[in-house]
């Protein structure tokens, strides 16, 4: 893997797929309906960039340089091996910077993700961590792409992908265990993972099949309290010691928070502590590799979208982007975002109210409460910029009722919020 640090982060968007857009095609004229993917330049902030661009669409902004200081100060502290969890921003870019800030391990989810990475990073290494998975994606994972760490949670999928590969004598075999979520603010628990009581089975017979086996357990996303890891952990622990099963690879899973207003979590590094903490009250942990699959912390402050304001009814603004687009989470969810407005020509009051958005279909599920913290004088075509969207934002997008934007700037300023310094 290419590991070139000594670019500085500021000014490496020159890719191959970067599109640099003649002058005079502004955004204003990109059709819609065929969405490219428009990295012209840096911009040195969020701020400059609508004032040169204006844009009509939403723009989604990278931060190169948050998204590596993020990942390796998580590969500086996780006691073992970082997986980044592609789900969460599997755009190419993303995928280089994690890789250059030093990861070398993707969690992948589908077929497609599989071959996301292995088409902008060939020599990573990817964990297919679905535990529910096509037999036709098994099969290319194994075969075409080298995969060799499958997740699973039943009897039915272990057979599946013992009968697919021809029972591969080199499979690493994660055993998904049930967790709860009472701690997160996005639960998985229900549906992924064997009940406890019914693990003991699939654990021997994944034992037997394995090359290495390992256990794996998600304690849901946005996790806001670091004692459900030391739960998990001693959880896994129990089931170990019960069924007398030797562990090769204790995985963790994501779940390690951002920050957001309404939604701020204890400091990243108490997580880092009660997990080392946890890890080594158990001896018999000391032989394992332990792994973890963070998605959300890695790249939530490296991301923002910069949206237009097309109507303003009392204290709701319909805006260009919504929950079919990249602000899925904004809406049933009702995660509340850090915001900015912007108005290039001319001043916004510096007084505060709050605010809802619509999104711009049709649907009235297309509604998000906030509150937003905006001024109170914002009025059609201001700008707002929407933090912490580098996770769970674009990777969302649908194109329903047509609305939707492929258009990503990289910009150079400090997020909104962070979780490694407070409000900027
Ligand atoms: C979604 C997911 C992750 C990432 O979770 P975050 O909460 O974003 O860190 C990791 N592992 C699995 C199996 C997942 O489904």
């Amino acid at each position: 893997m290419k590991n070139n640090t000594s670019e500085p982060p500021g000014r490496i968007n020159r890719r191959s797929n970067v599109i640099n857009l003649p002058k005079e095609t502004s955004l204003n004229t990109l059709n819609p309906s065929t969405p490219s993917v428009v990295r012209d330049k840096l911009y040195t902030s969020v701020d400059s960039m609508v004032h040169q661009m204006r844009p009509v669409m939403p723009v989604h902004c990278l931060r190169p340089a948050t998204i590596m200081s993020t990942t390796k100060w998580f590969l500086r502290q996780f006691p073992g091996e970082v997986l980044y969890a592609v789900k969460t921003n599997p755009d190419p870019q993303v995928l280089r910077y994690i890789a250059r800030a030093g990861v070398k391990n993707f969690d992948v989810a589908s077929i497609v993700e599989v071959k996301q990475v292995a088409d902008v990073l060939p020599d990573a290494k990817m964990y297919f961590m679905h535990p529910v998975k096509s037999r036709e994606a098994i099969r290319s994972a194994y075969f075409d792409y080298g995969v060799r760490d499958f997740s699973l949670d039943s009897h039915e999928e272990l057979n599946k992908i013992l009968a697919v590969t021809n029972h591969a004598q080199d499979l690493n075999l994660y055993v998904r265990m049930a967790m709860t979520s009472d701690k997160a603010a996005y639960s998985l628990a229900g549906k992924f993972g064997v009940p406890l009581e019914q693990a003991a089975s699939l654990l021997s017979a994944t034992r037997k099949a394995a090359d290495k086996l390992g256990l794996c357990f998600h304690v849901g996303s946005q996790c806001m309290n670091p004692d459900a890891y030391t739960h998990a952990i001693q959880t896994a622990v129990d089931l170990l010691t019960q069924n007398d099963v030797r562990l090769d690879v204790l995985d963790i899973g994501g779940g390690f928070p951002s920050i957001y207003p309404g939604l701020m979590p204890p400091a990243l590094i108490s997580y880092m502590k009660t997990i080392k903490k946890a890890i080594k009250s158990h001896p018999m942990l000391s032989e394992c590799k332990i792994v973890c699959e963070p998605g959300r912390a890695l790249v939530a402050e490296g991301g923002s979208v910069v949206v237009r304001v097309e109507l303003r009814k009392g204290n709701m603004l319909y805006i260009n982007d919504g929950t079919y687009g990249s602000l899925f989470d904004a809406g049933h969810p009702g995660f509340v975002y850090p915001v900015k407005a912007m108005r290039p020509e001319g001043t916004l009051s510096s007084e505060l109210a709050e605010f809802g958005f619509f999104g711009p279909t049709c649907d009235s599920l297309d509604t998000m409460k906030g509150p937003f913290h905006l001024p109170k004088d914002i009025a059609e075509g201001d700008w707002i910029e929407i933090g912490q969207l580098g996770s769970y934002g674009a990777t969302m997008r649908t194109n329903f009722n047509g609305f939707f934007s492929d258009t990503t700037v990289e910009v150079g300023d400090k997020p909104l919020l962070s979780i490694f310094g407070g409000v900027n």
